[in-house]
């Protein structure tokens, strides 16, 4: 009769739309419903009278997962306690028996509960297992979709905070490029910025007014024809220099005003460099000095119509002199009459050369220093110079050097023999009374080189490049007590300039210097 009942319960258990899988107290399976047969994809048949854990074994594939052990405490639990218990959600996946080996996913709900016997035994457990896959999944292919979005949603927060700084750094940028703009229109120089290809890309507002040009004109019209022909070459020149060593090229140049007229300018092309030292682009400053261009000429017309003025009657006073010394040497005259005219006529030469020199400077300022070549002998130059200078000086012995070979050479004699002149004059002023003075030249394939060597204090290295410069002077004492202009070697660079030649100098500080210059051999064939 009891049998009949359990029978009874279970057959009604089996169909029940639920899915049950009913156990002994061993945990072999009694019976399962239709529901419990579909969800786990079996059979009555292949389970009955089999072990719980041999039918439901865990998936090897899942190696964390932990159902067989969960149910298996659950069930224990029910056994001690006779109680029902109910579990959390299972992932506890179920054997496919279509597929041997293979396993089918499955979330459950479980819970146990005993069904007791007349004698308050277990006679078996009723495993509710509530089959919540398709719950579980849906709500996991929600949290990926949801993982999804919110990656998404950050995704485009990020993208947003890019464009936001990409803003941002435009309008810095826009920012300093009107801030430089405004820059430089305060600065009183005309500037531009140029590509490493020379093509312009800005002009400050004062190019623009110089020129009265808009920046698109300015740029069609070219930089270049704006500057005054000559200039072209050596600016071209300069630059290509400046690219290669990356130091500024500084020049004095002409631009054309709206006017259509020149004016002089301090023109500085600077290479920038990237950190790497290639060059990112050229910064040009260029600033009028016409202002200071003319009160030069100012200075340098009057000082050439002083130096014109005085040129006459010192002259007439060397000749008067010249004529008293021959006059007082033939004489028995006193002494001190004799010494005092010789010593007056030696200064006399000195002050005529000084204003010699102040003429062929402001000549040369107003470029009426033209080149004469003519053809001449050398050795013959030599002894004139030889001859003057015992005239004109006891202080120091003076070795002229003839060539072996002799050569009839091409030039402008009267300005090659100031050149030497000015050398020797400096080699007897900046070296000690009585040291020699020695005047020497030879000869290569097409050029002449002449040397002055002098055995005095010497020219340190960073003032030697500088000696040629116009008004520079060596500051140390013996050019405190050394009358001089600094424009004696400047006249030399510029006439062995004019010669298409070279003139440097080789010395070091306490051993003398040898002043050089190469002009060619035949100027006119240049
Ligand atoms: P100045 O002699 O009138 O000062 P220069 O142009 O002839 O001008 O020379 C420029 C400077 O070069 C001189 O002031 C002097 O300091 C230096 N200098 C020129 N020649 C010599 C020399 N032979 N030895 C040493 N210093 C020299």
């Amino acid at each position: 009769m009891v049998s009949d009942i359990r029978t009874e319960s279970l057959k009604i258990l089996e169909t029940i739309p639920n899915s049950y899988l009913i156990v002994s107290a061993s945990l072999h399976i009694i019976t399962a419903s239709n529901k419990f047969l579909e969800a786990t994809a079996t059979t009555r048949e292949f389970l009955k009278g089999k072990h719980i854990f041999e039918a439901f074994p865990d998936n090897p594939d899942l190696p964390d997962v932990d159902g067989m052990k969960n149910i298996n405490s659950s069930l224990q639990e029910v056994l001690r306690t006779k109680e029902p218990h109910y579990m959390n959600i299972q992932r506890y996946d179920v054997p496919d028996l279509q597929y041997p080996g293979k396993f089918i996913t499955r979330y459950w709900e479980p819970s146990h509960t005993p069904v007791l016997n007349a004698a308050g035994e277990i006679d078996y457990i009723i495993q509710h297992a509530n089959n919540i896959t398709d719950k579980v999944l849906r709500l996991s292919e929600l949290a990926e979709s949801r993982k999804l979005e919110l990656n998404a949603l950050k995704k485009i927060e990020l993208l947003n905070l890019e464009l936001d700084v990409l803003r941002i750094s435009e309008l810095e940028h826009f920012k300093n490029e009107k801030h430089f703009r405004r820059l430089m229109d305060l600065v009183p120089a005309k500037i531009s910025n140029a590509l490493p290809s020379g093509e312009v890309t800005y002009f400050n507002k004062h190019w623009l007014e110089y020129s009265g040009m808009s920046f698109e004109n300015l740029i069609d019209y070219g930089y270049q024809k704006m500057m005054h022909q000559d200039e072209v070459e050596p600016f071209t020149t300069g630059l290509a220099e400046a690219a290669k060593s990356g130091i500024p090229f500084e020049s004095e140049m002409r631009f054309k005003d709206l006017s259509g007229k020149y004016r002089w300018h301090l023109n500085i092309a600077a290479p920038v460099l990237n950190d790497e030292g290639k060059m990112i682009m050229w910064v040009g400053s260029t600033t009028d000095i016409q202002k200071f261009k003319d009160e030069e000429q100012t200075k340098n017309d009057f000082i050439g119509m002083v130096s014109h003025e005085l040129k006459t009657p010192l002259t007439s006073l060397k000749a008067y002199l010249q004529l008293a010394v021959l006059k007082a040497r033939d004489t028995t005259g006193d002494q001190i009459t004799k010494n005092a005219l010789e010593k007056s006529l030696i200064q006399i030469s000195k002050t005529t050369n000084m204003v010699n020199g102040f003429m062929s400077m402001s000549r040369l300022e107003n470029s009426k220093i033209i080149i004469e070549p003519s053809a001449f002998v050398v050795s013959q130059l030599m002894g004139e110079i030889e001859e003057d200078f015992k005239n004109t000086t006891s202080s120091h012995p003076l070795i002229i050097k003839n060539s072996d070979v002799e050569k009839m050479i091409t030039a402008d004699k009267n300005r090659v023999e100031q050149v030497l002149k000015n050398l020797i004059g400096n080699a007897v002023k900046y070296s000690p009374r009585g040291a020699a003075i020695e005047c020497s030249y030879f000869y290569t394939e097409n050029e002449i080189t002449f040397l002055v060597k002098d055995s005095g204090d010497g020219i340190a290295i960073e003032d030697q490049g500088k000696i040629f410069e116009r008004y520079y002077r060596i500051e140390n004492n013996i050019s405190k007590t050394t009358a001089g202009f600094g424009i004696g070697l400047y006249f030399c660079s510029e006439v062995i300039k004019r010669h298409k030649g070279r003139i440097w100098v080789e010395s070091n500080l306490g051993n003398g210097s040898t002043f050089c210059f190469t002009i060619p051999i035949n100027i006119t064939l240049v």
